[in-house]
């Protein structure tokens, strides 16, 4: 089987509110997405998606992954799709980094070997667990009544696990956490999403004051550095997401023990070939995770939770649905949907979602 074009297209996936990023500090209200169609010479067609969450967040942006898309064409062209690691190979060698470029195109791929195999990706991948996984709100950075008030309206859906956003303000971080920890009921698992927010001292100082509430922080500071600065300083348990974008970073932080939990992001690390490695250091060290699209449709979500559904269940906490923090659906009705605050691991071969091609409009670009 052969790899014989390749088809881009550009969407734009408006948020049902405008986001603001952990301490306010950033604001989108859309997300550009890149929706990638792979043809091959045995009829399969596989899709990928590549969506940033914004361009403000992390060094990923739709046009950097259009571009990459673009260089990296002609050196996937004519390969075999079912052998993921030789198309992984062909992307790093044809543009070294500019991970999040190339999870579309390994999605795609995915995508086709389960259709060639008459497998669900997670099976294909060696087993999927047929448990449906909590999807994790994202509660965003709001007062303690609106946080409240979101938590709410997330519940009455069925969430039982949060992502609630803080960082910025030592005071206010600490009386939220307190009071969203009173709010919380019996088996909830509720995630305190700094996205880099505080400085070490910031850190350290909420971190002391919420210390007998034993909560957990997403990814408190900057770097890798600042987490590994503060860990002997305090006792809360760490996930990181925004700096687990290698394999090396997955290596140190499981070495170095600088955190808990890994908060894998599909797109952000290159896609499910990659992440895949990622899960297996995490269970080698006893490290839990969560897996995550960076955004985007049915279709990221979809992939995220395939690799969710090869971890063990005792070591995924939750998957999140950012398709329902957008207002456009490029597959209606079709692919994992929100049931009851779950995702359920589609049975189809493949990916199990494909979009509805006439929502896409024309391509951006054509290869092969
Ligand atoms: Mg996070």
């Amino acid at each position: 089987m052969k790899i014989t074009k390749i088809s881009v297209f550009q969407v734009d996936l408006p948020l049902t509110e405008p986001y603001w990023l952990s301490g306010g500090r950033l604001k989108f209200e859309c997300l550009d997405a890149t929706l990638v169609k792979i043809e091959t010479d045995a009829g399969i067609t596989g899709w990928g998606e590549g969506t940033p969450w914004g361009h403000t967040y992390v060094p990923a942006h739709g046009p950097g992954i259009r571009a990459g898309i673009e260089t990296m064409s002609p050196f996937v062209m004519g390969l075999d799709p079912r052998k993921v690691l030789e198309v992984e190979r062909a992307m790093d060698l044809a543009l070294p980094g500019h991970l999040y470029a190339k999870s579309p195109i390994d999605m795609a791929c995915w995508d086709i070997a389960g259709q060639a195999a008459g497998l669900p990706i997670a099976d294909l991948m060696g087993g999927g667990s047929r448990t449906p996984k909590p999807i994790a709100s994202s509660v965003g950075a709001k007062t303690m009544e609106q946080t409240r008030e979101v938590m709410t309206r997330y519940r009455d859906r069925g969430y039982v696990a949060h992502s609630v956003k803080i960082g910025g303000d030592v005071e206010r971080d600490v009386a939220r956490i307190l009071d969203v920890e009173s709010f919380k009921k019996p088996g909830e698992i509720i995630l305190y999403d700094v996205n880099r927010g505080w400085t070490r001292q910031q850190a350290l100082r909420v971190m002391k004051a919420t210390e007998s509430q034993r909560v957990m922080f997403e990814q408190p500071c900057e770097t890798l550095d600042d987490i590994a600065a503060i860990r002997p300083l305090h006792s809360a348990p760490v996930s990181v997401d925004e700096s687990l974008v290698t394999l090396q970073d997955a290596a140190r932080i499981a070495r170095d023990g600088l955190a808990e939990v890994f908060g894998i992001k599909l797109n952000r690390v290159g896609g499910l070939t990659k992440a895949a490695r990622m899960r297996d250091i995490a269970l080698a060290h006893g490290i839990d995770m969560f897996v995550m699209a960076t955004g985007g449709s049915v279709l990221a979500d979809c992939e995220a939770l395939h690799l969710a559904a090869t971890i063990p269940d005792a070591n995924i906490h939750a998957v999140w649905a950012c398709q329902d923090m957008i207002t456009a659906d490029i597959a209606p009705g079709k692919g994992p949907r929100n049931i009851d605050g779950y995702l359920h691991l589609p049975e189809s071969p493949g990916l199990g979602v494909h979009p509805d091609e006439a929502l896409l409009g024309d391509p951006v670009a054509v290869y092969g």
